[in-house]
């Protein structure tokens, strides 16, 4: 089909998408760049177009909406707003973390939600595409208020949820506290054991390097695109955005294969370390943002020789390598344009969709090694996936083993996105590769199970 024709597909498509989910202008976007990938693919496998695959991916299967009431400490009551996107269930149970943050909303969590599709597929183990969250923020509130605020989602969550349906996990604003918290309610209004989230703790049906996952991924992730080019991380700098969980097992990763990570950020601004987060700053930074639940300047009150950037992100430091591990279109087009000015080689995407469709324009065309979040970040879900297995047979499996099963996963990861990916010049288009990559398995399974 000539260029021409295709982008009118492409726009022919995405104005209905635009039409039907009014101002999701996330959704949007994460969709473009999906169709903009499978539209030729699917011009080509005409068994993908009849069946209308992309538009039924694309429709969530179930939208729970719900309210969430709660009382503050000063025995106020609030009201939040409770989601949970069930996008796709053809490969595996509705599998997807649970975001609290005072920006959610419905098309935040439906592009995530659709990205879990793609991504849940490329890990290989047998998991559906689903999001939820609210607009709740933890920032703030005592132990006790997420407590009652968690029970009080749960309560209405419990209803939809289960082993064997729909398996949430974490996200911004929800860790191991949070976790600890929506099990215990589930537990007791259900009364039942099982493995309905991920992300738990070690003496509770948790996993070994279940909190390590997600950033040690990206960086496996990113390990394998610079081997394409004889690279390795030795003596490489690194600029990280985030100082959450993913952020931190990134650093630490990278720092083990002898990289230096020099910056790290949270919403209101970045530090610079010109002499590198080592093992004993990171302690010190897992217990600022977990324990202390401080902010990211704080690192330069204890570490002389770092400086703290108010408002601003860490793009405009030098660097090899780009993690992005805090949120969606924090690399904006002119970003992107001092990270390729500075000779960066690789982007690996911690986060879920980090940078914006100009960033992305720019990466592809200066041909450097870009791994988007979906294959990059797919380590995280990936290992709740092994959560999930491990909870079923009642058995746990070293630390040793599980990390060993990670790494494997990102290796065959990256090789599937090569599959779909190399153009005939031989460069690797890891965008194209994932969405390929993932959509195949997904629509295979739907043409199977009929129209349902
Ligand atoms: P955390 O809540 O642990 O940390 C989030 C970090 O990002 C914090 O440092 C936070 O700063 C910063 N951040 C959040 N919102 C913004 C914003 N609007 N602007 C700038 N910084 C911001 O979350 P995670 O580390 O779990 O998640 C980070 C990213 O990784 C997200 O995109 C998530 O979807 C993705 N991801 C997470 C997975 C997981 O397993 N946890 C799996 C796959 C992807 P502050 O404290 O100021 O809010």
């Amino acid at each position: 089909m000539a260029n021409q024709a295709i982008e009118q597909r492409i726009n022919d498509f995405m104005a209905k998408i635009i039409a039907k989910n009014p101002g999701e202008k996330e959704f949007h976007q994460a969709v473009k760049e999906v169709a903009e990938s499978l539209i030729p693919f699917i011009e080509e496998n005409p068994k993908y177009k009849t069946a209308k695959i992309l538009e039924r991916i694309a429709e969530p299967e179930r939208v729970i909406l719900f309210r969430v009431p709660w009382t503050d400490d000063k025995g106020e009551i609030q009201i939040n707003k409770g989601y949970r996107i069930e996008m796709n269930s053809a490969i595996g149970p509705y599998k997807g973390g649970l975001r609290f943050h005072p920006t959610v909303n419905l098309g935040i969590l439906k592009f995530l939600a659709f990205e879990q599709v793609f991504k849940n597929s490329l890990t290989t183990l047998p998991m559906g595409g689903g999001k939820g969250g609210s607009d709740f923020d933890p920032k703030g509130k005592s132990d006790n208020e997420v407590m009652r605020f968690c029970q009080s989602f749960m309560t209405e969550l419990s209803r939809h949820i289960g082993p064997d349906t729909d398996v949430p996990a974490g996200d911004i604003g929800v860790g191991g506290r949070e976790i600890g918290y929506l099990f215990g309610q589930y537990k007791r209004l259900r009364n039942e054991f099982t493995g309905v989230l991920t992300g738990k703790g070690l003496e509770w049906g948790g996993s070994l390097v279940r909190p390590e996952a997600t950033g040690y991924g990206a960086v496996y992730f990113a390990q394998e695109m610079l081997k394409t080019r004889n690279l390795d991380f030795k003596g490489k700098i690194i600029a990280i955005s985030g100082s959450g969980n993913v952020a931190q097992y990134a650093t630490e990763k990278a720092t083990q294969l002898g990289a230096k990570v020099v910056t790290l950020s949270d919403s209101d601004g970045y530090i610079y370390d010109p002499k590198g987060i080592d093992a004993e700053k990171l302690a010190f930074v897992m217990n600022l943002k977990n324990i202390r639940r401080g902010r990211i300047r704080e690192y330069c009150d204890k570490y002389a020789e770092a400086k703290y950037f108010a408002g601003k992100r860490p793009w405009e430091v030098k660097c090899d390598i780009a993690l992005p591990c805090a949120t969606q279109n924090e690399i904006e087009g002119d970003d992107a344009k001092i990270l390729i000015k500075n000779d960066c080689l690789c982007i690996s995407e911690g986060a879920n969709m980090p940078s914006t469709p100009e960033a992305i324009e720019l990466y592809l065309s200066k041909k450097i090694l870009y791994g988007p979040g979906k294959a990059a970040n797919a380590g995280g879900v990936a290992t709740s996936g092994l959560e999930m297995s491990q909870n079923s047979m009642r058995m746990s499996w070293s630390r040793e083993e599980v990390d060993a099963k990670l790494h494997t996963i990102m290796i065959n990861i990256h090789k599937n996105c090569m599959k779909w990916g190399t153009e005939s010049d031989g460069f690797i288009n890891y965008v194209k590769g994932a969405n390929i990559g993932g959509f195949v398995k997904v629509a295979e399974a739907m043409l199977a199970q009929g129209l349902v």
